[in-house]
């Protein structure tokens, strides 16, 4: 058994190699780019009116204006504006030359069809100037970024159409065990429905990787090997469920030595996720999470999302919050690291979830985040600030 830190930096220093590829910029969500971006153009491109009203200069807005034109959006003026004169323009359009302001349409009386007149007395340039978000070939994105929709809408603007991102991680789901069946089906007695499975393809999902859901390994070592050569064959990681601890029918670390897989270590000192395995096959990965849905659960966010964010050209640094404890927390022993599926309560205040033990499956329902426990502490007063880990 290791220490859960160096379980950690065992997966987190393992060598691969990253690749790259051109992807449609609407293809784009959930990947992370592989090079730098830049604008192509200065935003906005043209001195820009930021309501609608009537372009003018600013030393006029007390006489009587004439109105000598009307520039919708997507349309360039004609005419420059003179003494006394404005354009009515709409929100987008370009404002005219000779115009330093424009006057909002609501603050506007006509007087009659070609004569307008300010009703206020001081006006903002509602002017959006060329060039003040963005300039011509400015860096817009960093290579490293893990594209969300908000980068999306600024490589359009940039005419970044095609980025060059790393490929999406591949990742295997096995089950093991003959007790499961698929939650398609009602179990008989001495069965229970398969949900680790369902549970990690949504994981893997939620993080931008690709799952492949290889189905349920009996607990015979033909099957586990089975299953796993499968799993093998198109995959970057493998994350397989059950069979890992020390029963009579967990053959997993055995199956993965006689494959040749190097395993880094066996079991961790963590609560939940003991009987974690991780073992390596040149360039893949393969994780033996615990068969508690719990532990299962939280060694995929310990251990498993740090890696695939890795081998997706993501530098992943768990999203932290310190926040008060919301009640006194004590637990028994005290000899491993121990991590707390928490809620928030409405005043902020982390609560850690009634949990009664690893199988508790809807304990995680309301969960909001994780909070460890560090070996040799056996309790957390009200009031103390812990760091939530962000699930
Ligand atoms: P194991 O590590 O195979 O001994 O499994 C530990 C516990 O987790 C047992 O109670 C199993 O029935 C349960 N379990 C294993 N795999 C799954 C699964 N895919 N979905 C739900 N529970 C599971
Ligand atoms: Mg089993």
């Amino acid at each position: 058994m290791i220490k859960f830190e160096e379980a950690l930096k065992l997966v987190n220093s393992v060598n691969f190699s990253l690749a790259t590829v051109r992807v449609d910029i609407n293809q784009s969500l959930g990947h992370v780019l592989a090079e730098d971006v830049f604008s192509d153009i200065q935003m906005p491109p043209f001195n820009k009116s930021a309501v609608d009203g009537y372009a003018c200069r600013n030393s006029d807005l007390k006489n009587t204006l004439e109105v000598i034109e009307v520039i919708p959006a997507g349309v360039s003026p004609t005419k420059s504006v003179g003494p006394n004169q404005c354009s009515k323009i709409m929100t987008g359009a370009p404002v005219p030359i000779g115009a330093d302001s424009v006057i909002m349409v609501e603050d506007v009386e006509e007087i009659s069809e070609k004569k307008i007149r300010y009703l206020k007395d001081d006006v903002k340039d509602n002017i959006c100037y060329i060039g003040e978000d963005l300039k011509e070939g400015e860096k817009v994105l960093e290579k490293g970024t893990p594209i969300q929709p908000q980068h999306i809408a600024v490589m359009a603007t940039a005419g970044a159409v095609s980025p060059l991102v790393y490929k999406k991680v591949r990742v295997a789901v096995i089950s093991t065990g003959d007790e499961l069946v698929e939650p398609h089906f009602k179990p008989a007695s001495s069965q229970i429905r398969n949900s680790n499975a369902y549970q990690l393809v949504a994981q893997v999902n939620k993080i931008g990787a690709i799952p492949e859901y290889i189905g349920i390994a009996k607990d015979t070592e033909e099957s586990t090997r089975e299953m796993l050569l499968k799993a093998f064959e198109n995959n970057d990681v493998v994350l397989l469920t059950g069979g890992v601890s020390m029963g009579d029918y967990d053959y997993v670390p055995q199956v993965l030595n006689e494959m040749g897989i190097k395993l880094q270590f066996k079991s961790i000192a963590v609560q939940p996720g003991r009987p974690t395995v991780f073992g390596i096959k040149n360039n893949q990965f393969i994780f033996g999470l615990p068969g508690n849905p719990v532990s299962s659960f939280v060694q995929f966010e310990l251990l498993v999302k740090p890696l695939i964010y890795r081998l997706s050209g993501y530098a992943f640094k768990p999203p932290k919050i310190g926040l008060p404890m919301g009640v006194d927390y004590r637990r028994k022993k005290s000899g491993r690291l121990s991590w707390l599926p928490v809620e928030i309560n409405a005043k902020g205040e982390v609560i850690p979830l009634e949990y009664h033990g690893s199988a508790h499956i809807n304990a995680l329902v309301n969960a909001r985040g994780l909070i460890a426990i560090p070996v040799g502490e056996t309790e957390l007063k009200k009031g103390t600030i812990v760091d939530v880990r962000q699930i």
